[in-house]
């Protein structure tokens, strides 16, 4: 090996967001790198000014950022093989493409887009592979001046020797083989004189001594192109290691169509990051036994690229939506607090105060319930707000002609009691059954009903003296004024 410290990158090109699948290379690589006490480096491939979308280079970090992603070198960061963004590293490009001009490794090509879209249309008629066809491979040293000199457009392209076998072995996949005469003469400087994704990736790979490329297998393809590049530099070859491709439920390709794949939207949607990162770990790698719930510690001692499958990793947002429920007990109120607080902000109840005591007492109740913290929102609204309806199908089982009077006295008790405690609010409800004498379920569920307007939820005590003496009294008052 080059180096005995691994070094290992993540390469996204920032075309707007964080795709799941490029947060898998990013965490296999962030993984890899901590494992092997190595480094991992953030490099930004931003040489396709089509596909420039601004502030993608801002989100992306910021992405990665929020699931805690850490990197050693990278465009915020610096580091001794900067810069960073590809962009700034255009005349890195352009030299190493004169050298392989120089050593005929790569030739200049002034074809005009028209000879090249006949070309294509006559090899398609043909039915065969759409390739460049060498045409200015052999222009003289004059010509290539002269055309220079006249400022007509040029490419440089990659010199393809036809008739070899290009190997490589991928940690993942074993000995890899193609037939060079698949291989078409890639261009590797553009008209606009930026290189293309293949040249600045060779180069930085091996400018930033880079020991391992770990990527996507929509990348497997442009391998033996990167193979033939380094050759044809005299270089070494880093280790590849190719990830299954994610794929839906139904094994086509994981798409927009089926589900969300942007990081974001399952940031929005409230899911925690641990959790996300422990799914996304669990895309194609097993430590080889049952085990499924990871903290990043535990991920990063047992990751290892040798238990990486080869077959497509089933993206399950059923098994996500557990692991968000794993990771969500096993934060402390401390921590659950912190997060309702910034959920609140987000919330329709924004604009009220809570004091954290408060919180935290809703918390103690609903934590149990909820797979995100968000929904404590939802499904226990009334902690924040008085019921506006009341579940109809309770009403028509729970309430009867009985039920106001139950209340009526019920709170008249209670309005007696100082500041009631829990125990206040369970033994008045005894003696009011007592009273009336009937069962217990005759006052719960009237008062239930009342001041939360639903049948379920924690417990009838917890929510009175959570919401506390004047709420319970004046939600009593409402559902007699409304049902009777
Ligand atoms: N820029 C490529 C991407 O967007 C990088 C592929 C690689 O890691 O070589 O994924």
């Amino acid at each position: 090996m080059i180096n005995d410290i691994p070094r290992v990158r993540f390469a996204p090109s920032p075309t707007g967001y964080l795709h799941v699948g490029g947060l898998r290379t990013a965490l296999y690589n962030y993984l890899f790198a901590r494992n092997r006490k190595g480094k991992f480096i953030l490099r930004i491939e931003d040489t396709d000014r089509n596909r420039y979308v601004p502030g993608a280079v801002e989100n992306l970090i910021s992405t990665l950022s929020w699931a805690a992603i850490d990197y050693d070198e990278g465009p915020d960061k610096g580091g001794e093989y900067g810069p960073y963004l590809q962009s700034e590293r255009l005349d890195i490009y352009k030299e190493h493409a004169d050298i392989l001009v120089k050593n005929k490794k790569a030739y200049y090509c002034f074809c005009s887009s028209e000879r090249l879209t006949s070309l294509r249309e006559v090899q398609q008629k043909q039915n065969i592979q759409s390739m460049y066809d060498k045409h200015c491979l052999d222009l003289s040293e004059e010509e290539i001046k002269h055309n220079l000199s006249e400022g007509l457009p040029y490419v440089i392209r990659l010199n393809v020797e036809h008739g070899k076998k290009i190997k490589f072995n991928d940690h993942i996949r074993g000995e890899v083989e193609f037939s060079s005469d698949v291989v078409d003469d890639q261009v590797l400087i553009k008209t606009d004189k930026y290189p293309t994704y293949h040249l600045a990736n060779v180069v930085d790979d091996h400018l930033m001594k880079i020991t391992h490329v770990i990527r996507g297998e929509e990348w497997l393809s442009s391998t033996p192109k990167h193979v033939i590049l380094y050759k044809a530099f005299g270089w070494e070859t880093p280790v590849f290691a190719h990830l299954p491709l994610l794929l839906n439920a139904d094994r086509s390709k994981l798409s927009k169509r089926q589900g969300d794949v942007a990081v974001e939207d399952y940031k929005n949607k409230g899911y925690l990051k641990e959790a996300l990162v422990n799914f996304v770990a669990l895309l194609g790698w097993t430590a080889g036994d049952d085990k499924e719930y990871y903290d990043i510690d535990e991920l990063i001692s047992s990751f290892s690229l040798d238990r990486v499958n080869k077959s497509g990793a089933v993206f399950n947002i059923e098994k996500l939506n557990w692991l968000n429920e794993e990771h969500l007990r096993k934060k402390t109120d401390a921590e659950l607090l912190q997060m309702l607080r910034s959920e609140l902000k987000d919330s329709r109840y924004s604009g009220q105060e809570y004091t954290d005591e408060y919180l935290l007492k809703v918390i103690g109740v609903m934590k149990e319930r909820v797979s995100f913290i968000k929904e404590i929102f939802e499904k226990g609204f009334y902690f924040f707000e008085e019921p506006a309806s009341y579940e109809e199908a309770g009403v028509k089982k729970r309430w009867n002609i009985q039920s106001a009077e139950i209340l009526k006295q019920y709170a008249e008790k209670i309005e007696q009691v100082g500041s009631p405690t829990k125990e206040d609010y369970e033994n008045t409800l005894k003696d009011t059954a007592t009273h009336f004498n009937t069962g217990n379920g005759n006052v719960i569920h009237p008062l239930r009903l009342a001041v939360s307007g639903v049948g379920g939820g924690p417990g009838i005590f917890d929510i009175l003296y959570i919401i506390g003496k004047e709420k319970t009294l004046s939600r009593i008052e409402t559902i007699i004024k409304k049902l009777t």
